[in-house]
């Protein structure tokens, strides 16, 4: 089937991006959030992050102008009804998820494709609280969106061949590479990647090391571009902890156990860049480790 029109629901970081790369590849997005505020912020930052493309040539100010008058914004889930594709990028919590599925079933097309863009969230279980498991995958972008090359392509259980053949070519068309997961909990990026995460708390929590003494290890010791807790302010540390609940409860093993300084911070509401603050301090010019 032919995708042309992609609704995409939340508005926060994932999904200002995943608005803005399907735009410039010439889809036309409607993008979704409970919040205006979000939707608002949402648009001021695609034509931000697009101008920068503009500024690096790597667009031109015509693409840019098409890309943004490709991109409507909507508080009313009904509206999604008409797209081809569905791609869901709100708060990573099952609850959610699942409501947000449930209230825009009625007003799809029969051959509308549902898709999450979970971390973490089983992909089979929430295919299955859809009338569509066949029609529903995981699209896994990579944040932040406009950037990184990666999507990870999870199948649910029911998942079919011309349902993943869809989203295959939607990946293709938007330029970016896909790589292809089972659905099992936190499916490939996450599964090694937070748990690493998680082990440069537990660094920190023990006292072995410094947020700085951390972050400058892994980056000069082992070429990783941004320390391990620098990148869990980057994702969002609610994120992270969602996401070891989810290796934590799904593989019962007491290797995933979520850092209780984590866990602390989180109840801080100490969430990374988003609110400012987490394992440094965004508040002034330059982020200041908090540990
Ligand atoms: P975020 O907190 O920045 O944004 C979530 C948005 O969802 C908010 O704007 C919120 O208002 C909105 N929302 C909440 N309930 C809603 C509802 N019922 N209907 C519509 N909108 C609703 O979160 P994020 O970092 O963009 O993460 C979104 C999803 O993407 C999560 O599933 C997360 O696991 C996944 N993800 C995140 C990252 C990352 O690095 N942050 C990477 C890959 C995937």
């Amino acid at each position: 089937m032919a995708i042309e029109r992609v609704g995409v629901v939340g508005a926060g970081q994932m999904g200002n991006g995943i608005a803005h790369v399907f735009a410039l590849a010439g889809y036309d997005v409607l993008l979704t959030d409970i919040s205006a505020d979000a939707l608002k912020a949402a648009v001021a930052l695609i034509d931000k992050n697009l101008e920068r493309q503009v500024s690096k040539e790597l667009i031109s100010a015509d693409e840019k102008s098409a890309a943004i008058s490709r991109i409507a914004t909507t508080q009313t889930l009904a509206d999604l009804g008409q797209s081809d594709l569905i791609i869901e990028a709100a708060t990573e919590r099952e609850e959610i998820k699942t409501a947000i599925f449930s209230e825009l079933q009625p007003h799809l097309k029969p051959e509308t494709i549902l898709t999450s863009n979970t971390s973490s969230i089983s992909i089979t279980r929430l295919a299955s609280n859809t009338d569509r498991p066949e029609k529903f995958m995981g699209f896994h972008f990579m944040n932040p969106v406009p950037v990184m090359q990666l999507v990870e392509l999870i199948r649910g259980i029911a998942t079919d061949e011309e349902t993943f053949k869809a989203c295959f070519e939607v990946v293709e068309r938007l330029g970016k590479t896909s790589a292809t997961a089972e659905d099992f909990p936190a499916f490939i990026v996450n599964r090694i990647l937070m748990p690493m995460i998680n082990e440069a708390i537990y660094t920190l929590y023990e006292g072995v090391g410094s947020v700085q003494s951390i972050d400058t290890s892994l980056k000069l010791g082992a070429n990783h571009p941004m320390g391990p807790l620098e990148l869990a302010d980057f994702i969002g540390l609610d994120t992270c902890l969602a996401i070891m609940n989810v290796l934590h409860d799904g593989l019962a093993d007491t290797k995933y156990r979520p850092c209780p300084l984590l866990t602390k911070y989180v109840e801080a509401g100490w969430l990374g860049r988003k609110t400012k603050r987490g394992f440094y301090d965004y508040r002034g010019e330059t982020p200041v480790p908090t540990r």
